[in-house]
């Protein structure tokens, strides 16, 4: 079995040289275990954030098929979602949710349970509907739109009927969330002005922020929004590469919060592990109703991760990365 590891704590950018990868012999299986083969990799922002000890393997999701097993309920041959970390083989026991089997998608690709129909997708599901609350006619403000959580999290407000705004890094990107996923507008934060944009596209303000990122993008947005409007802080990604502990980067003016009496929520997905499956036969049944589009970029290979992991970080994905291992 293969795995990688954190060789160097990361500073500033991941590099590879932050990375080692490492064989080791798994031992035969026990009563209870199952073996399970890598055969896609979950490639997120928060192994940035929160892998840090030297030494550590890299945390992260995978699909995986069982290939040996002494433990009632996982057969040989069955796709398991497992938080596995970077490793080609994986001795477990029992997994509980938000991870284990994977369920029946039909003809779509069981890669989704690392995305559109797994821990992303849910994130949009909930972390969108639960705190945002969105209503029919609002308009929506999502960054980090053309990314795995914000494109999702835009097709949901398109399907409650708000008027959705994407903030992204990319024109082709933008192109995708208005042409092809219905978004309203989009912004590109590294040439044009964020809060000018803003003004023109949601001249009535902004009633639900979606943030991804943080920092002077959220400035900018939550200077604009509504009496009563919500803010669902789902991610910062703009200080993981920082690395700096702070998790709030950006500082919406006291008159605005206050005045506009705003409402803003942190949240982790796993707070709605008992309405798991909820989540995915939502998204799957707007997948099969034409409502719900998803995209992946895939990168081929165990040792690509590296790669995959540092492109993401820099904004080439659209879409859910993923390493295709197998
Ligand atoms: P994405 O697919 O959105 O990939 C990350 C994207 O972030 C890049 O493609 C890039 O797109 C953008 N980005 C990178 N650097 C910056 C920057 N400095 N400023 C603005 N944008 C930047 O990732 P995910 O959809 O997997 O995750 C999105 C967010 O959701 C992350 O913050 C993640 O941590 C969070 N998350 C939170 C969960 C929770 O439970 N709270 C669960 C899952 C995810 P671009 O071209 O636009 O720059």
């Amino acid at each position: 079995a293969k795995k990688f590891i954190l060789k160097k704590q990361f500073s500033g950018a991941a590099k590879p040289t932050d990375f080692e990868i490492v064989e080791e012999e798994l031992p035969p299986i026990k009563d209870g275990e199952f073996l399970a083969e890598a055969i896609y990799l979950s490639v997120d922002p928060y192994q940035r954030a929160y892998t840090k000890n030297v030494g550590q393997i890299l945390m992260g999701s995978q699909v995986a098929k069982i290939i040996e097993s002494k433990l009632d309920g996982y057969p040989v041959g069955k796709y398991v979602v497992g938080h596995f970390g970077w490793a080609t083989h994986t001795i477990s026991k029992a997994l509980t949710l938000p991870f284990g089997i994977i369920p029946d998608f039909g003809n779509l690709p069981v890669s989704l349970a690392l995305g559109t129909l797994g821990m992303t997708g849910n994130t949009a599901y909930f972390g969108f509907l639960e705190i945002c609350k969105p209503q029919k006619g609002e308009t929506v403000v999502v960054s980090g739109a053309g990314g795995a959580v914000g494109s999702h999290v835009g097709q949901i407000a398109k399907i409650v009927g708000c008027k959705v705004i994407g903030i992204l890094g990319d024109d082709q990107k933008g192109k995708y969330v208005t042409e092809e996923l219905g978004f309203d507008h989009y912004i590109n934060y590294k040439k044009g002005n964020v809060k000018e944009e803003l003004i023109k596209y949601a001249p009535d303000g902004i009633d639900c922020y979606f943030d991804n990122v943080g920092g002077d993008i959220s400035t900018a947005v939550i200077s604009l929004m509504n009496k009563f409007g919500r803010i669902s802080v789902c991610g910062c990604i703009s200080i993981y590469n920082i690395g700096t502990d702070d998790l709030i980067n950006f500082s919406p003016s006291a008159g605005v919060f206050i005045g506009n009496e705003l409402r803003m929520e942190g949240f982790m997905v796993t707070r709605w592990t008992e309405r798991w499956s909820e989540g995915i036969e939502q998204n799957l049944k707007w997948i099969k109703e034409d409502k719900l589009k998803y995209k992946e970029t895939i990168a081929e290979g165990f040792e690509n991760i590296i790669n995959a992991f540092i492109d993401m970080l820099n904004g080439k994905n659209t879409g859910k990365a993923i390493v295709k291992v197998k």
